[in-house]
This record gives C-alpha cells, sequence and structure tokens, in this order.
C-alpha cells in the first residue's frame, strides 16, 4: 500500500486542503515552492502510464480541481505549474498518480 492511499485512509496525516468523492488534495510534505499541493485520485491508478479509456473523466476532474485549486491559492493569475511524474525516468517516487501543483515563485524550464 503506498503513502498516499494510507493519507485517503487517515492511516497518516496530511494538510488536506481539498476532497470530494473523487479526489482528496494535500500539501506536499516537501515543498518545492511556496505553495506545492498534490491532487490525487481515491482510486488507486498507479502511474499516468497506466490510465485507460474509462479513466478519462477521473482525468479530467482532477485538472478541473487543480484549476480550481489554483485559484483558491491565488496562483491563477501570475501563473503556476502542474507536473505528472511518471515511472523511474519521469522521476515518480510515490507509484499512485498524482498531479503536483506548484506555484508561488518564478519556476525555470526545462526541468533537470
Ligand atoms: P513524485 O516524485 O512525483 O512521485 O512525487 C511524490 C511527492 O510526494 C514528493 O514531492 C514528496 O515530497 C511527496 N510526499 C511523500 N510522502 C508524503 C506525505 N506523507 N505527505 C505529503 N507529501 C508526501
Amino acid at each position: 500500500m503506498t503513502v498516499f492511499k494510507k493519507i485517503i485512509d487517515r492511516e497518516i496525516p496530511a494538510k488536506i486542503v481539498y476532497e470530494d468523492e473523487l479526489c482528496l488534495a494535500f500539501h506536499d510534505v516537501n515543498p518545492q515552492a511556496p505553495t506545492h499541493i498534490l491532487v490525487i485520485p481515491k482510486k488507486e491508478v498507479r502511474s499516468l502510464a497506466d490510465i485507460e479509456e474509462k479513466d478519462k473523466d477521473l482525468m479530467g476532474h482532477l485538472l478541473t480541481i487543480v484549476s480550481k485549486l489554483a485559484k483558491d491559492f491565488q496562483l491563477s493569475e501570475e501563473g503556476f505549474r502542474t507536473v505528472i511524474n511518471a515511472g523511474d525516468h519521469g522521476g515518480q517516487t510515490v507509484f499512485h498518480l498524482h498531479i503536483h501543483l506548484l506555484g508561488g515563485r518564478k519556476l525555470s524550464w526545462p526541468p533537470g
């Protein structure tokens, strides 16, 4: 079981900022920007590489919530970044799909 599943099940604490029947959002424990939130599906999906046609509404919902949270955390005007790391080369460390929402400073590009 991943650490994110434990957060969904309230077995370990997290600073939760949003929840509905499909997803959960909470502050990253090791923030890489002044605002760093993770949006995750409650459904256990390992990675973006495992997404199937039947998940398209869920994926759309997750992005809608990212946009809502960007507004709620006053990131929309100056901008923000969303990241989904997938697999070893993508830098994924927790194998429960998650979208990073990063903002509050100017972010560099390209990634390393
Ligand atoms: P990734 O490297 O894309 O798989 O991202 C995993 C993210 O989860 C990292 O940014 C970690 O800091 C974050 N993380 C790991 N454990 C926790 C936790 N218990 N609560 C909040 N964020 C966590």
